[in-house]
């Protein structure tokens, strides 16, 4: 047989490439060995039905929590993700440098998701919910996570630094940063930094990234966001975008508000990459899954292409693997995924509605809208098989 796996007649939506249409791929050896009209079906060792289907290069998630039973945010990765559409995915800082040994042999080892890590700057990882991993600034050690983040290279992209009071406590967000960048120097990976309830001004943040850092939560819903009156927030991320720091969605329980996408989107500001900052207080709701974060873009009017290449492509690049990763090309890993688009009416919500307070922060209720399309997650293909846990 020439193909271990035929997907065929759906619509394949592969922006790296400019298409949009309906085509055949088919898969041999673990990568996508063919991309045409049509291919026969009796070439195939299994043929998978796409007829109506989209089909897209395998989603990219560039925020999640995967540390099980050690992070207090962790889920099994293969559940929240590869379950759910997604074929690779980066946890967000859950592991620092003293918890990283741990993260990489139970988890980043075993996991079928092709999983990646930001180190946190804080060498313990994100242990609690209730204690910030930066209150006590001795955790983070620069020489522990350049260290840490050498020996695990394979898998560390870069640090995360989370800068929120409830996580620094008296701790200074622009001194953790620095610590931050100055430790992704030294290994070579990128800075992500979760803002949101920030002491520092956005701008001041973001002017201190690099090309290539990238900003996590950028349309919570906090006061200090893009729905400040001056408009400076959204003006300082259209100067940092406009110089390659990468703006994400990671939207979690409450990194994401329809009103600050909405103000930032309708002022030029789209998110570079779209994430799900998908955690265990955050998969029943508001973040679901993947397609579910997807479909909350198109709702506020962005297209299927515009969402799949910021789910795809760009991600693969953020991490170093544009080519390889977030493409159907002819070569590349043969990761796919499989979304229906489907007609109606679907309640869509953007933050937590439980929540009151987060330390001393007030915590807006989510709001409600009604979607009349989304996306739904039908197949997963990692390494050229469909993924089927229950086998
Ligand atoms: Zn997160």
């Amino acid at each position: 047989m020439r193909y271990d796996l035929l997907i065929r007649g759906g619509t394949v939506v592969d922006p790296s490439q400019g298409l949009h249409d309906v085509r055949d791929v088919g898969l041999s050896g673990g990568k996508v060995t063919a991309l045409e009209d049509a291919i026969p079906a009796d070439s195939a060792k299994e043929v998978l039905d796409a007829d109506g289907l989209i089909v897209t290069p395998g989603l990219i998630d560039l925020h999640v929590h995967a540390y099980w039973g050690v992070s207090t945010y962790g889920i099994d990765p293969d559940v929240s993700n590869l379950s759910k559409g997604v074929t690779t995915a980066l946890d967000a800082g859950s592991a620092g440098a003293l918890t990283f040994g741990g993260f990489r042999r139970h988890t980043l080892e075993r996991a079928r998701t092709r999983l990646f890590a930001l180190l946190n700057i804080s060498a313990m990882g994100i242990v609690s919910s209730e204690i910030g991993e930066l209150e006590d600034s001795r955790w983070a050690d620069v020489g522990l996570a350049v260290e840490a983040g050498a020996a695990n290279r394979r898998y560390v992209k870069g640090i995360k630094a989370r800068l929120g009071r409830h996580i620094l406590g008296e701790s200074s967000d622009i001194e953790m940063l620095k610590r931050a960048v100055g430790a992704a120097e030294g290994f070579g990976g990128f800075v992500m930094i979760h803002v949101g309830n920030s002491p520092s001004p956005l701008p001041k943040l973001m002017s201190m990234l690099r090309p290539g850092d990238v900003v996590t939560h950028s349309f919570h819903g906090f006061g200090d966001g893009v729905l400040e009156d001056s408009g400076a927030v959204v003006e300082g991320m259209k100067e940092a975008q406009g110089r390659g720091v990468v703006i994400d969605l990671g939207h979690g329980g409450g990194g994401f508000s329809f009103r600050s996408a909405e103000k930032a989107l309708a002022n030029g500001v789209l998110p570079d990459t779209i994430s799900t900052d998908i955690h265990n207080v955050s998969i029943e709701g508001p973040v679901y899954d993947f397609a579910s974060t997807l479909t909350k873009l198109m709702h506020l009017g962005m297209t299927l292409d515009e969402v799949v290449r910021r789910s795809t492509e760009i991600p693969a690049r953020v991490l170093g693997l544009e080519g390889a990763l977030g493409t159907l090309r002819v070569g590349a890993e043969g990761d796919v995924t499989v979304m229906r688009e489907e007609e109606g009416r679907f309640g869509l919500v953007d933050r937590l509605s439980t929540a009151t307070m987060m330390g001393s922060m007030a915590w807006e209720p989510g709001v409600w809208v009604e979607a009349s399309r989304r996306l739904v997650h039908v197949h997963t293909v990692k390494g050229g098989a469909v993924y089927r846990p229950w086998l």
